[in-house]
């Protein structure tokens, strides 16, 4: 649909970060966008994932993001929130959006039911259940995806301590949801970041054990995001084996044909959509101070992923490197990177530094802490590699 072509085409399109610089000698931090490679990705997972492609929006609910990932098939949204899902609906015509927040305000289930027609929630404990059916009117209109704990240490970032049932829970609250007159979904996240597909082998695995005793057949079978970007300390496998690994799994559980069978991938379909260009502020030995920082787009620099590095060559850098310690643009001591980052030993005040892979939870995380506020975005045509 038109907002689509409009949004991406009001960005400005620039060949290179190299180009950017040139013109717009940026002293604020500007993400340069790489719609070829979200299209490329979401193809990727269209043609390659056996059944339908939800996009997480919480990973980057940017309308360049949103916009590209519709205009490349994506027609389903895993939303968190009422904003999200007015968001979603608002923006996308005849996007579908599913809540998947197990813990959710009567407001949002009422307003996302009501006025956006959501028809998925998920629940991880009966007392939402019950919310759930005291709220929404015609219960055989909805599913009840029930969400699974699965504790899979193959994952950098785990997310089943905070939310997910047991088996014995799950198969409990399947059969409180089929008693009301629900249909039924089971679900699991693996984990954000799993570096190898037996996760959802083994989250496909409980859903066998929990769909085996609840005396009717799921409507749905989501087996959650969690499908790895490319760091300089993590890696995944290609995202083909993830597809072969659930394929697998699948075989094992025998589903109705009439089962639909979801992913939710948030990192996967926009890690390599955007990336940042910093600005040298202040070089001071050893020490850089940058214009963003951990109140910023470096979320995944503050816990636990490197993200890849270059420098903008607007000159000729020295061959020689040296680690230098790297602070972010707040006045808070801790507003520091946990690691140094390994630059040319003469970087200097006014040099542009671009990170890449900074499209997953970058952008969606920033904060206006302050006064600093990344909001600049352009378009730009080649390859963080090129
Ligand atoms: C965050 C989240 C996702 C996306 O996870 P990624 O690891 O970014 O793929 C999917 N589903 C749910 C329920 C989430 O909370």
């Amino acid at each position: 649909m038109d907002t689509a072509v409009s949004y991406h085409q009001s960005l400005k399109t620039y060949r290179s970060p190299e180009e950017v610089v040139s013109v717009l000698q940026p002293s604020y931090p500007v993400f340069c966008v790489r719609p070829h490679k979200i299209r490329a990705i979401a193809r990727q997972f269209l043609e390659g994932f056996p059944g339908e492609v939800l996009y997480a929006v919480k990973c980057n609910p940017e309308a360049h993001i949103l916009d590209t990932l519709y205009a490349a098939g994506i027609r389903h949204f895993d939303t968190a929130s009422l904003a999200e899902v007015s968001l979603v609906a608002d923006r996308l015509a005849d996007a579908k959006t599913y809540f998947m927040h197990p813990v959710k305000s009567r407001e949002a289930i009422h307003q996302s039911y009501q006025q956006y027609g959501v028809r998925h929630f998920v629940v991880d404990h009966v007392s939402e259940l019950e919310k759930i059916s005291e709220i929404v009117a015609d219960r055989d209109d909805v599913v009840i995806v029930v969400r699974l704990a699965i504790h899979y240490d193959g994952a950098v970032y785990e997310l089943s301590s905070k939310f997910g049932a047991t088996v014995e829970e799950a198969i409990t609250l399947v059969q409180k949801a089929i008693h009301k007159g629900f249909r039924y979904g089971v679900a699991f996240h693996v984990g954000s970041q799993c570096l190898d597909g037996d996760g959802f082998v083994q989250g496909l695995e409980l859903v066998d054990q929990v769909i085996n005793q609840a005396g009717e057949s799921p409507v749905c079978v989501d087996v959650g995001g969690g499908f790895p970007g490319e760091y300089t300390n993590s890696q995944g496998q290609v995202m083909g084996q993830y597809f072969e690994s659930i394929r697998y799994g699948l075989q094992k559980l025998s589903l109705p044909e009439d089962c639909r069978v979801l992913c939710e991938p948030g990192r996967a379909l926009c890690v390599d959509g955007e990336s940042l260009i910093t600005q040298v502020h202040l070089r001071k030995n050893n020490a850089v101070y940058l214009n963003d920082g951990m109140y910023g787009s470096f979320i995944e620099e503050k816990y636990k992923l490197h993200l890849p590095v270059r420098m903008v060559s607007t000159r000729r850098f020295s061959e020689q490197k040296k680690e230098f310690t790297i602070y972010g643009p707040t006045c808070d001591s801790l507003d520091i990177f946990p690691r140094t980052i390994s630059l040319p030993e003469d970087v200097q005040e006014g040099d542009w530094i671009e990170f890449d892979r900074i499209g997953a939870y970058g952008a969606a995380c920033r904060t206006h802490f302050n006064g600093f506020f990344a909001d600049t975005f352009v378009a730009v045509e080649n390859d963080f590699d090129d």
